[in-house]
């Protein structure tokens, strides 16, 4: 599965935390991140992660466009609800394209937790259909 991930600054640590904790299913799969995200949590836990540019600069719609292309199978965006953000029209429109084309999404941690214990369930195996170049 095509995994993307995406933290905003305050969420940064969380984030990383997540991926050292899940490392070892993480692995199994293709990680690509905005830039510092990326960075971060390839320092911390060693997993090889495609980066895109920073958030700020565009990288939020380079995974934009995966989407749009239904590349992306799941979505881990830890967003901070009480920081106005310069690109937030960018997130929305992530967020909106994660819908049109279905694809899991947790933009907290809470969700995250579920989403990847169901990943290595085997419950997100539908998406190998409708993007078979998983397979
Ligand atoms: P970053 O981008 O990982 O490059 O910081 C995420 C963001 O939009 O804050």
């Amino acid at each position: 599965m095509n995994i993307a991930l995406i933290a905003h600054d305050t969420k940064k640590e969380l984030m990383v935390q997540f991926c050292i904790a899940y490392c070892g299913i993480l692995s199994r799969h293709s990680l690509c991140a905005t830039g510092t995200t990326g960075k971060l949590v390839s320092e911390a836990t060693g997993l090889n992660i495609q980066r895109f540019l920073s958030g700020s600069h565009g990288g939020d719609q380079q995974i934009s466009a995966r989407i749009a292309c239904n590349e992306i199978d799941l979505l881990l965006f830890f967003r901070d609800p009480l920081t106005v953000k310069p690109h937030e029209p960018n997130e929305a429109n992530l967020l909106r394209l994660c819908d049109v084309h279905n694809i899991p999404v947790a933009t907290n941690i809470a969700t995250a937790e579920v989403l990847i214990h169901g990943l290595e369930r085997g419950d997100l195996d539908w998406r190998n259909i409708v993007n078979p170049k998983n397979a």
